[in-house]
């Protein structure tokens, strides 16, 4: 029988993880009589999946973050060092940070397009309005207060790292990527002889962690069960999503459809015009990438999928992918600039706060920087969008009218972050001539497994 690919068996624990979510939801808390009326238990199912199903889920995603550091650290140095030509990163990192940034800012716009054409929450009764902002109040000044030291300004001032040790300790990416940067320049500075042990000492343990990347894959299907499982019950557990869902209806699809279009019509069209590889053969080949974005929501923890699939199933040279895709991963955010932009107009609307044509190309430029400064991990966009608001002049603690629902709209902006940081490496590989046909034919079923494994 033929061996089913990593990505059908991901689906399967994702599909699995919805139905054992709710599955746990619909049994809700159920009393067990024992032997008596006096002797009973009581069952309380979504609680046992956050509390015997989700820990596997946590477990599948510290096995991811454990290597994202290192293997950001690896194979940046070995990637930029082995380029061995200053004028070739230079080259590189220059079209790299263009396409990320313009990127960005045409996802923002056509988010932009999209809500205000769509116009949502122009039409929320009040009611409904006061009520959510009273439930969402304090999680929502949570996290106003933790923005409040965060200026953008500051942040690019930290992306040097006073101790490069404490950034890997404390997992701060864009320093770590800031520090492998330099030390791949100052190698390809030495004198080749000598520089070239430690670039081969580099590239080993890159490939060692990409080794692990592939042993972690093995139980991905499980991982992904339990975080799609967890997710359900979570939200589902006080009976408000599906109001809360039909209410938000049209801001939820304005988010989705405009992120579906920047994929359609951006990614596309770079993939076209730029590279000369059939485009199946890109989004087949980042499947199981983007299906470990929407199920852990951390661009972070899905980058050693994300340049797996790049180099294995793409065809990106793991020069270019060591060095496009870890800063992809920290400063590329199409999803969350895009998301940031509806979200801002939104919350607008519902303030019934009418934003001009000026301020909504501030919201391009605030959202772009944003965007760039927000951590690859759940949840940062939504924290970052106060910084959009505060700008426009929109009151933050907006941000409560669409907590409620954020999650999802994570999971699906995550897929879109990471496809385009990967679009961006094809993109920049071919134009270097360093995109490569992994297949040697037009690629079947078991090539876009980065882990050849199925459970
Ligand atoms: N979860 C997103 C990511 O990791 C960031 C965000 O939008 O919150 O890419």
């Amino acid at each position: 029988m033929r061996k089913l690919a990593l990505h059908w068996w991901i689906l399967i624990g994702m599909a699995l993880g919805v139905g054992a979510g709710l599955l746990a939801l619909q049994l809700g808390r159920v009393v067990v009589v024992a032997t008596s009326p006096t002797s009973f238990v009581e069952l309380d199912f979504p609680g046992m999946v956050l509390r015997y199903v989700a820990p596997f889920g946590d477990l599948f995603m510290n096995l991811l973050r454990m290597i994202a550091v290192p293997l950001v650290l690896f194979s940046l140095v070995a990637g930029v060092a082995s380029l061995n030509d200053t004028a070739k990163v230079k080259r590189i990192g220059t079209r790299t940070i263009v396409l990320y940034l313009l990127t960005t800012a045409v996802a923002i716009s056509i988010g932009l397009v999209v809500v205000n054409l769509i116009g949502p929450g122009r039409d929320l009764s009040g009611d409904f309005v006061d009520r959510l902002r009273e439930r969402f109040q304090s999680s929502a000044q949570q996290k106003i207060a933790s923005t409040a030291q965060v200026s953008i300004i500051q942040q690019l001032i930290d992306v040097v790292p006073k101790n490069p040790f404490e950034a890997l300790a404390r997992g701060e990416m864009l320093q770590v990527v800031f520090f492998a940067l330099m030390l791949g320049i100052a190698l390809t500075r030495l004198d080749a002889m000598r520089a070239g042990h430690a670039v081969r000492v580099f590239e080993i343990l890159s490939d060692a962690v990409i080794e692990i990347v592939h042993l972690i894959m093995k139980i991905a299907p499980f991982g992904v069960f339990a975080l799609i499982a967890k997710v359900v019950a979570d939200m589902g557990q006080d009976g408000s999503v599906g109001p809360l869902f039909r209410a938000l209806g049209w801001y939820i699809v304005s988010v989705v459809l405009a992120l579906v279009l920047h994929a359609a019509l951006v990614y596309t069209a770079l993939l076209k015009f730029m590279t000369k590889m059939p485009l199946m053969r890109f989004f087949r080949g980042m499947v199981p990438a983007q299906l470990l974005a929407f199920s852990s929501s951390s661009s972070g923890a899905t980058l050693p999928v994300t340049m797996r699939c790049a180099e294995k199933n793409v065809g990106v040279d793991e020069e270019v992918s060591g060095f496009v895709l870890p800063l992809g991963a920290t400063i590329n955010m199409d999803g969350t600039g895009l998301y940031q932009g509806v979200a801002a107009v939104f919350i607008a609307n519902v303030y019934k706060h009418d934003l001009g044509f000026q301020q909504q190309l501030e919201i391009v430029l605030t959202a772009t920087l944003a965007s760039i400064g927000t951590a690859a991990v759940p949840g940062v966009g939504l924290v970052m969008l106060i910084i959009v608001l505060q700008q426009i002049g929109v009151d933050p603690m907006g941000i409560g009218l669409i907590m409620g629902v954020d999650r999802p709209l994570d999971m699906c902006r995550t897929v879109l972050n990471i496809t385009g940081d990967a679009t961006v490496a094809t993109v920049v590989a071919a134009k270097e001539g360093m995109l490569h046909d992994p297949t040697g034919d037009d690629g079947d079923e078991e090539r876009d497994d980065p882990g050849e494994a199925a459970p």
